[in-house]
């Protein structure tokens, strides 16, 4: 793999300039794994977050979504009417979702089914993301949600074996 690829680390920086911490994101899975799996810990979920960031699938699709976010935020972007969908946040839009299942794609329907309910519950640092109006983050709360779903999952399928 060429060595202009994204790295785990690109990641992480962009989460953070994003205001979104690892620990953030394992709250949301322990939180989400403690009523099937009593003895899942924190770390256990920080852990999970991190392999799934690891991941080229997920590393390509974080990029590709907080590009085009940050690219609208900015007004930066060629195609004006996208621009203006994107930082309208119209909702039948439906281009973010669809990129998020390729993280959840990866670790299969417990994935996608933890991906559906934490688009609808929005908890913790999902919902802030959601609810910060003053810029455009129209993939990046798809693509949190994504990557916490994955990480649950995958904390499922290890303790099932
Ligand atoms: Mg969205």
């Amino acid at each position: 793999m060429g060595s202009n690829f994204g790295t785990y680390e690109d990641v992480i920086k962009l989460l953070n300039e994003e205001g979104v911490k690892i620990e953030d994101m394992a709250t949301l899975v322990y939180d989400l794994q403690k009523p099937y799996v009593p003895n899942v810990t924190i770390e256990e979920s920080c852990e999970s977050i991190k392999s799934v960031l690891s991941k080229r699938e997920v590393i390509n699709t974080v990029m590709v979504g907080l590009e085009l976010d940050r690219s609208a935020r900015a007004r930066r972007m060629e195609n004006k009417k996208l621009e203006k969908i994107l930082v309208d946040d119209q909702g039948l839009f439906g281009v973010d979702e669809v990129l998020a299942y390729t993280i959840c794609n990866i670790y299969g329907s417990i994935a996608l089914t933890n991906f559906g309910y934490l688009d609808k519950i929005k908890p913790g640092i999902i919902g802030i993301i959601n609810n910060n109006h003053e810029r455009c983050n129209v993939f990046l709360d798809d693509i949190i949600g994504a990557i916490v779903a994955s990480a649950a999952s995958r904390v499922a399928h290890r303790h099932d074996e």
